[in-house]
């Protein structure tokens, strides 16, 4: 009886790992960050589960491509809905306000979200667990990623950008003009 109960506490081990591994690498060709968060209503408060997402790139309608997408979604059971907090990074293509070099800028995002069960508990997002458990993470953390895109992007902190008189790029050679500056 309680070899039976082992064996099959080992094979349920199992699946959930078998779980785990596979969700880290679906990919749903059109809702990438869609994950089923049903299986947690039910467990107790206090309950989470960590979903990992990696993508080489990855696509946010209408308008937003990163690469390198990475990172986890940790979903926990709370009383009023399921807190989202989700911690991930990427990188767009952004034009360095300098030297006008193109470059993958960085992007690292760190939110909290609740997905409340009714109305009453909503959060100012307002968010709401759909019924069938479903929810979509792109949109939220689509807002998130354009909200750490910097207004100036620079492609390196020491960006010498261009000379202003022939256009050079001062991170490449140093031209007479930038030169007769310097010398003053
Ligand atoms: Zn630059
Ligand atoms: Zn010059």
């Amino acid at each position: 009886m309680i070899e039976t109960l082992c064996y099959n506490l080992r094979v349920f081990k199992r699946l959930l790992l078998n779980f785990s591994l596979s969700l880290r690498h679906v990919n749903h060709s059109r809702y990438p960050l869609r994950i089923n968060v049903g299986f947690l209503i039910n467990q107790p408060i206090g309950s989470s589960r960590d979903i990992h997402f990696e993508f080489p790139e990855l696509h946010f309608p209408p308008d937003l491509d990163v690469t390198g997408f990475n990172g986890v979604a940790r979903i926990s059971r709370t009383p009023q809905g399921l807190l989202v907090q989700g911690v991930f990074e990427a990188g767009i293509l952004a034009e360095c306000v300098r030297c006008l070099a193109e470059f993958v800028q960085p992007l690292k995002i760190n939110f909290s979200e609740l997905y409340a069960f009714k109305y009453k508990s909503i959060s100012e997002s307002g968010l709401l667990l759909p019924e069938d458990g479903n929810i979509n993470l792109s949109p939220l953390v689509r807002e998130y990623l354009l909200l750490e895109v910097p207004i100036s992007p620079l492609c390196r902190p020491d960006c010498k950008g261009l000379c202003a008189v022939c256009g050079a790029d001062l991170n490449e050679t140093p031209c007479e003009h930038q030169a007769r500056i310097v010398i003053g």
